[in-house]
């Protein structure tokens, strides 16, 4: 097993162990000044959580095992824990006390298309929900399902790169790929995907594109579901291929029925996606805005101008003063973080500069960049640190319009600050820019108390209530799960609602996908 498992590095209770990310000194005495920071309870080995014996039926594991295989329905204490949430930071505070609320009844790690159908088939008939299984990184309870008996079905056996067509410059990929091993198959023959999301080392093709993935470098190489131009989805009634030309004007596109469908309506087993040569060059570099109004400014000149970078990433100015302190750097204002790819940058890179310098923005040069992108994935290892250290540290995230853009900022910081009345710091920054508008990501810190996952549930939902009158949508890339579902309901309204779930009920009578999720 290699999904949060044996040979994976995903920690228990934590995102991981394959980096030693620990807090900068500055930071932890910044943090000391301004929270109340409690000693965290030890936490509970993996080895120590109790989970109810599997009570699913002889019949219904046999017929599982004739489909899949002996050893890929596994009752195991470990696989059914690792399997039973994802990887929020109440997540990760149940799985320190040792709480998994529901594990799955039994991990099925199904081969390929064939046995996901089949265990489709069998679940439907027998009345057992099936919540598919990524890489388990779901932030937004995506993995929790409202079911008493549900099994895991876990695709990490499906990781094949099945096609490759260097002249159109698609790929193939199956669902259970992770990110990593994707790109290190796509480089054999001299392309890349461009997606790096954040949770790259885990994450996996079918989960990005159940969730609308959106990566660090969606400026240039757009979201991964930009990038989709075909899907491959099992669903209780049947297959079906969506997807098989470039573009089309054969009715809907269904393809987009499909992904952000976080399980709902069928399981993805493979994805065939846009991809790109590798790049022969990338510059980061760093430039400092007086504020963050004045950064927006130039970062939106860049999206709706030109000329684009591939990533844009405009800290405000709490988060380039927590950023500084970790540092050692001491600019103050807000930083922007500017990265290019491709066979040829300067030109742009100089070009860009150019609009940068004319809108306020002050060089800082190459290092500002790289120190970037050297720690590109440490946040994830920081927030294990911070947990450690006994502090609270959680994120969120929505997208606007241009012209609602810094209102929404405003609302949505100020309604966390009120929901947390004994302090808290909330960083905000804009990582994934469009023409019309960008996304707006919050992270934030605070103390525990005794009572944080309640504490966290008032601050989340006072910030998703101010994301809701603003007019922002309730997720731009991390999904609806379980967490957003009242809020993406009110955001499609009635109708839209009733249409979603006539679809599910068409393509999933039985109701086994994913109950609880994203469908209202
Ligand atoms: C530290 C951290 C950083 C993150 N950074 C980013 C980021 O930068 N950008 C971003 O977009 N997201 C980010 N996320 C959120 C998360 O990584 C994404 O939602 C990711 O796309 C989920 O992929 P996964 O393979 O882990 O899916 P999982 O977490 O396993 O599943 C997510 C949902 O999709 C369903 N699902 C999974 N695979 C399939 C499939 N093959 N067919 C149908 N349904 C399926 C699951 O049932 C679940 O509802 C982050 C999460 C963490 C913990």
């Amino acid at each position: 097993m290699d999904v949060r498992g044996e040979a994976s590095t995903a920690g228990w209770a934590r995102w991981g162990t394959a980096k030693d990310v620990k807090l900068p000194d500055s930071a932890s005495r910044l943090l000391a000044q301004v929270l109340d920071l409690t000693p965290p309870p030890s936490v509970v080995a993996l080895a120590a959580v109790a989970v109810p014996d599997c009570e699913l039926d002889g019949a219904v594991l046999d017929a599982l095992r004739q489909m899949v295989g002996d050893g890929h329905v596994i009752t195991t204490q470990e696989a059914r824990v690792r399997h039973a949430s994802g990887m929020s930071t109440p997540d990760l505070l149940r799985e320190r006390h040792g709480d998994v609320r529901l594990a799955p009844q039994a991990v099925i790690r199904p081969a390929d298309h064939r046995q996901v159908a089949s265990v489709l088939d069998i679940c439907s008939r027998l009345g057992v929900a099936v919540v598919p299984f990524g890489g388990g990184t779901s932030v937004v309870g995506g993995l929790t399902p409202a079911a008493a008996r549900y099994v895991a079905l876990d695709l990490g056996r499906l990781n094949q790169l099945l096609a490759v067509d260097p002249v159109s410059r698609t790929a193939t990929l199956q669902a259970g790929l992770r990110a990593p091993q994707a790109t290190e198959l796509l480089a054999e023959h001299g392309f890349t995907l461009g997606h790096v999301p954040q949770s790259y080392e885990y994450a996996t093709i079918g989960g990005f594109a159940a969730t609308r993935s959106s990566g660090q470098a969606s400026a240039g190489y757009g979201r991964f579901d930009d990038m989709v131009m075909g899907l491959t989805v099992a669903t209780p009634r049947g297959t079906v291929r969506v997807g098989r030309a470039p573009a089309s004007a054969a009715g809907p596109d269904l393809r987009q029925l499909f992904l952000g469908s976080e399980g709902t309506l069928g399981v993805i087993t493979d994805v065939t996606v846009r991809v790109r040569p590798l790049p022969a060059r990338s510059h980061y570099e760093g430039w400092r805005f007086e504020s963050f109004a004045d950064g927006l400014h130039a970062v939106r000149r860049l999206a709706q101008d030109g000329p684009r970078p591939t990533l844009l990433r405009l800290s405000d100015e709490i988060e380039t003063m927590i950023g500084a302190a970790g540092s050692g750097r001491s600019e103050g204002g807000c930083l922007l973080v500017a990265g290019y790819e491709g066979a040829e940058v300067l030109p742009t890179v100089e070009a860009a500069a150019d609009v940068l310098a004319a809108h306020g923005g002050v060089p800082l040069g190459e290092e500002a960049g790289q120190q970037w992108a050297r720690h590109r994935f440490d946040a994830p290892y920081l927030r294990d640190a911070l947990l450690d250290a006994g502090a609270f540290a959680e994120t969120l995230e929505t997208a606007a319009y241009w012209s609602a853009l810094p209102e929404v900022h405003g609302r949505v910081r100020q309604a966390i600050l009120d929901a947390l009345p004994d302090g808290a710091l909330v960083l905000g920054h804009v990582s994934h820019v469009y023409e019309t508008g960008a996304s707006l990501y919050f992270t934030v810190i605070c103390s525990p108390g005794p009572d944080p996952i309640g504490r966290w549930r008032t601050a989340k939902a006072a910030a998703s209530e101010a994301i809701a009158a603003t007019g922002a949508t309730i997720s731009h890339h991390h999904g609806v799960g379980a967490d957003h579902r009242a809020w993406y309901a009110a955001e499609i309204g009635d109708v839209a609602v009733d249409l979603l779930r006539a679809v599910k009920q068409h393509l999933d009578p039985a109701g086994i996908l994913n109950p609880g999720i994203l469908v209202p």
